[in-house]
């Protein structure tokens, strides 16, 4: 299995939703979030194998793309090594709080992607997209503790967080991806 069917597919869901992603953004924050990833993912797409993530992480640029670009590292490295998905995860929620200096209830991706890792230890990736969309919901009721959003009025409680839909995107483009590539090689058995 090869990351090259996800980095088209997770390419294609934000060209779709650029628009729609830039106008929540606009809401708390500059406005271009949309842009800033489907910018990195255009680069990943013309990427080598195995350097798609770290593509997208020099494109996109800015902290977002940084932080952005550790969950890709660790979806990359699972489809085209197998490393384990749940490990790599906690690592990247790890080392995105610790460099975004963010923690559940800021208002920002990790709303999404803490719960998503939790419930991936235990459980299977359905799971965690059921968790990391509960989270990205809950962030529509959060006063924002980090980035732009902190300074808008009431720190944007009432809308929610960009980068935690996508999280969300992520996680369930990889799901999408997993099962495509499952019912392709049954199909070719
Ligand atoms: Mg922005």
């Amino acid at each position: 299995m090869s990351a090259k069917q996800f980095f088209n597919d997770l390419h294609q869901k934000f060209n779709d939703q650029v628009v729609h992603l830039n106008a929540l953004d606009a809401a708390i924050g500059d406005g271009d979030h949309g842009a800033t990833m489907l910018r990195g993912l255009s680069k990943a797409v013309a990427a080598e194998d195995a350097k798609r993530a770290k593509a997208f992480m020099r494109a996109s640029g800015g902290a977002s793309g940084t932080l952005f670009g550790l969950i890709l590292i660790a979806i990359e490295g699972h489809l085209d090594t197998g490393t384990p998905l749940g490990s790599s995860l906690v690592t990247a929620c790890a080392r995105i709080c610790d460099l975004g200096d963010v923690q559940v209830g800021d208002k920002s991706m990790i709303d999404a992607l803490a719960p998503a890792v939790v419930a991936l230890e235990h459980g299977d990736l359905s799971q965690a997209i059921t968790a990391a969309a509960v989270g990205r919901d809950s962030t529509v009721a959060l006063v924002a503790r980090r980035g732009r959003a902190q300074y808008v009025e009431d720190g944007g409680k009432g809308h929610i967080d960009p980068g935690a839909v996508s999280v969300v995107i992520f996680l369930e483009t990889l799901a999408e991806t997993l099962s495509a590539t499952s019912s392709d090689e049954k199909g070719m058995a």
